[in-house]
């Protein structure tokens, strides 16, 4: 065993230990790696998911409601600025039935995702959450719908929505403005995920793998940002570049790399709702499974109706978009059943041991 290997290793049951580690071996750690020291922490992170979740994979029906944004994200394809793309925007009554079909094939949460659309305000949404709480009452609502005023979020508390998520997308401010406008800010990010924290919002953070500009410097920001705020979740997933964006000739991110980091979180905070997430299965086509042997513990599969899947292109060759939900809850029942893993009907609340 090489110096460097030993040396990962240690780091890894340090983060293990301590549930931190230094800027410096973050750094170390993300900037020289390789297979066996992903798979060293990969069998650390399955561990540790298995004491508390057993081998079920908690499943949530994503409908993703209105592609419309007033954003202009360099990385994302429905980017105000992507005039090659039709927007749309689904109903509530839409958005209620396709949870009404969700309910039937298992899922017991709901996440209710969008660009920041202004046609839906929060009291618009509130009422959606109400109405969604009162047809299902023993089912969890998440919103991802991104930066709203405290007042706004403490609204949709109160009507009933038990998540929310917003991936802070990366930890250094500098990083931040070279991936958006200048009218976004990396500070109106960070106090929205405070916010939600302090309101009582199981909280999901996260950020893309791979992303241009990113460096082992920034991605160790991103695990001590994580390691200080303690997110309820965080979505990890590659970069996938879009054709119609800034970024349509950057290269994707690496799964590997993603898949080290899933297992990272796992280590820093063993509770955590940590989602495969379907970029990792376009980039992959097992990247999914893979994620799951790596600590992830959630899966999103998609409940938006077949005619709107393809205009909610964040990136190129999203996975789903032809297949409908029947067929993915039986292929990924299957494909979990392969790996030893099963599709747990629950609610799946961050802090309780459910196994
Ligand atoms: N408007 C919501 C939802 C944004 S889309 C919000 O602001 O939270 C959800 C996530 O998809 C983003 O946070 C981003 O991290 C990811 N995403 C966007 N474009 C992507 C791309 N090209 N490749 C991979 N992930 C992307």
């Amino acid at each position: 065993m090489n110096a460097r290997k030993r040396q990962n290793e240690f780091r890894i049951d340090r983060l293990n230990e301590e549930k931190r580690l230094p800027h410096e071996e973050w750094t170390a750690l993300l900037s020289a790696w390789d297979d066996s020291d992903r798979a060293y922490a990969a069998e650390i992170a399955r561990a540790l998911a298995n004491v508390r979740f057993g081998h079920g994979i908690f499943v949530r029906g994503i409908v993703e409601f209105s592609n419309v944004c007033r954003n202009d994200c360099l990385y994302c394809g429905i980017r105000k600025s992507n005039r090659n793309l039709e927007r749309y925007r689904l109903s509530e009554a839409e958005i209620l039935d396709c949870c009404d079909a969700g309910y039937e094939y298992g899922f017991r949460t709901f996440v209710l995702q969008s660009g920041e659309d202004a046609s839906y305000p929060p009291e618009r949404l509130a009422a959606l959450v109400r109405t969604l709480k009162a047809n299902h009452p023993d089912c969890a609502v998440t919103l991802s719908v991104g930066e709203l005023e405290r007042a706004d979020y403490q609204m949709l508390f109160e009507a009933g929505a038990d998540r929310y998520l917003l991936r802070h997308e990366t930890a250094d401010p500098e990083h931040y403005a070279r991936l958006h406008m200048p009218g976004q800010s990396w500070e109106r990010r960070m106090r929205c995920l405070r916010d939600l924290k302090e309101i009582g919002f199981q909280t999901g953070c996260g950020f893309m793998v791979g992303s241009p500009y990113q460096t082992p410097e920034t991605l160790a920001k991103d695990m001590e940002f994580i390691t200080e705020f303690r997110p309820a979740m965080i979505g990890i997933g590659p970069f996938i570049p879009h054709c119609d964006t800034p970024f349509a000739n950057e290269p994707a991110g690496s799964v590997e790399l993603t898949l080290f980091l899933l297992s990272l979180c796992r280590i820093l905070i063993p509770d955590v709702l940590l989602p495969a997430t379907t970029a990792l299965g376009t980039l992959d086509p097992t990247g999914r499974e893979k994620g799951v042997l790596a600590g992830a513990n959630v899966i999103m599969p998609n409940l938006s109706p077949m005619q709107v899947r393809a205009k909610y292109m964040l990136y190129n060759n999203k996975t789903a978009v032809d297949v409908d939900t029947h067929i993915t809850r039986s292929d990924l029942q299957e494909r979990l059943r392969k790996i030893g893993y099963t599709v747990k009907v629950a609610r799946g609340d961050y802090g309780e041991t459910s196994c």
